[in-house]
């Protein structure tokens, strides 16, 4: 059985399909992650909360193994951080080899090979050919927060912009950045102020094509906050946790210019979308989007506890010596992890294999769209895919739904994520390591899932 072997659309093509009886050994979950899950519950806040409390002991490429030996087609890689495949052979040689020569120093106090040379790949690969610089955090919240800083000092500016059914993170400004109050912000105020929250674009939704949705927006941010007061607008080229919701033809590109007109620092959160995630380096070329910031965290290390904020380098160069950082920022592990997570990108044409992934869900997903009406729309580009389940006829969220498609799944050996602003959205983020066969197994377990709603 070749779970583990490297994706390879011919190889899964002629395997048999995969079977239940295959990945798993006992109930889900078994007894050992039972045992883990009472000794959690006994320790560990319920606000520190799981979607499946089976407890994984190993993984390779696509496929996690628990505690009891039952083997999970982990559609989810953590949300979206295993893009290069669970324990990824090179990137742990790269980063076991750093381990043993040097674990830290601070880089603002003696600094070590491999940070300049990661924020010189993060150059080459963001779009855009202007001069570039990089600072290095510890996560996605921490690289938003330090873009915001950076935005203001830039500018002289108080404000910043986020979209509706954004998701910035969980520390305290962030907090006050993202669409849905309950579980990620309620009880937790009084929030950061200066942020603004205005219209997105959710062609699905608002029926308004990408120059009707700019115009929208761009008449808010006038309106609502003011020229003068915007240091920044911050949007996910494609939204993450709001549902994975791609944003009209033409509508990022013109938000882009109204802020380069007018002084404002346009940062694209790609903390979910980018590094290879949806068949290009990152989502914001699907778009033509050239933004003045990028921030990366999830799939940058392979797993490692890394982000970073990219972008123009007379922005970046704002904030005075010892503005930014941090003790464990850009931590050399971490960074020779990226380093190998790049490579291998490129070494193993991953970007293609993000759309090979694309061809084939997509196809799968659009299939189960036209056999099951509560299917309201299938969306996304490459591995970073979703469908939107409603009450037939309507759009209106079919409440629970997702989370019952996800738990069957689980019962089948298959690891599925929700998401959106309405709970009703089933999210596709695989290992780019996810061969067909296992794309057409969980796609099977899905329509069964469906068709028991
Ligand atoms: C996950 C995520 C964050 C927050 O990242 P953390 O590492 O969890 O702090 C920010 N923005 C987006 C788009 C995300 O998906």
């Amino acid at each position: 059985m070749t779970l583990t072997a490297p994706a390879a659309a011919h190889e899964a093509a002629h395997a048999p399909e995969l079977t239940r009886a295959e990945l798993l050994r006992t109930e889900v979950p078994g007894p050992e992650s039972r045992r883990l899950h009472a000794e959690r519950l006994e320790h560990v806040p319920q606000g520190v909360s799981w979607a499946l409390p089976v407890y994984i002991e190993s993984g390779s490429g696509a496929i996690l193994t628990d505690v009891d030996g039952n083997r999970f087609v982990d559609l989810g890689s953590g949300i979206g951080v295993t893009t290069v495949g669970h324990a990824d052979p090179a990137v742990v040689a790269a980063a076991s080899a750093q381990l043993a020569r040097l674990t830290h120093t601070l880089y603002t106090v003696t600094p070590y090979r491999g940070y300049a040379e990661l924020a010189a790949k993060l150059a080459e690969r963001t779009p855009g050919d202007h001069a570039k610089k990089t600072l290095f955090v510890n996560s996605g919240a921490e690289a938003v927060e330090n873009a915001v800083k950076i935005a203001r000092k830039h500018t002289g500016r108080r404000a910043v912009a986020v979209l509706d059914h954004a998701f910035h993170g969980r520390t305290m400004l962030t907090m006050a950045m993202n669409h849905k109050a309950a579980p990620y912000g309620t009880g937790f105020g009084p929030f950061a102020g200066d942020v603004h929250r205005v219209p997105n674009s959710y062609p699905y939704r608002d029926g308004l094509d990408g120059a009707e949705a700019a115009a929208r927006t761009i008449a808010y941010l006038e309106r609502r906050i003011g020229v003068g007061e915007l240091a920044a607008v911050i949007a996910e080229p494609i939204q993450g946790e709001g549902g994975f919701i791609v944003p009209a033809e033409g509508y990022l590109p013109a938000l882009q210019r109204w802020a380069s007109a007018n002084g404002v620092v346009f940062v694209a959160d790609e903390i979910q979308s980018g590094l290879a995630r949806t068949g290009r380096w990152f989502a914001s070329e699907h778009f033509g989007l050239v933004p003045d910031l990028v921030l990366t965290a999830k799939g940058i290390a392979g797993g490692l506890p890394l982000a970073g904020v990219t972008g123009r380098a007379e922005i970046m160069d704002s904030a005075l010596p010892g503005g930014l950082g941090g003790t464990f920022g850009g931590n050399p592990v971490a960074v020779a992890a990226a380093l190998a997570v790049f490579e291998q990108i490129e070494r193993d044409g991953l970007l293609a294999e993000a759309e090979r992934i694309g061809a084939t869900l997509g196809g799968l997903l659009a299939e189960l769209a036209r056999r099951h009406a509560v299917v309201g729309e299938v969306r996304g580009h490459g591995a970073m895919l979703a469908f939107e389940l409603v009450e037939p006829g309507t759009k209106t969220p079919l409440a629970g739904a997702a989370q019952r498609v996800a738990a069957h799944a689980a019962q089948q050996g298959v690891l599925l994520l929700t998401a959106g602003s309405y709970d009703n959205v089933i999210r596709f983020l695989p290992t780019l390591r996810t061969d067909d066969r296992m794309l057409r197994y969980a796609v099977a377990v899905i329509d069964e899932a469906l068709a028991g709603l």
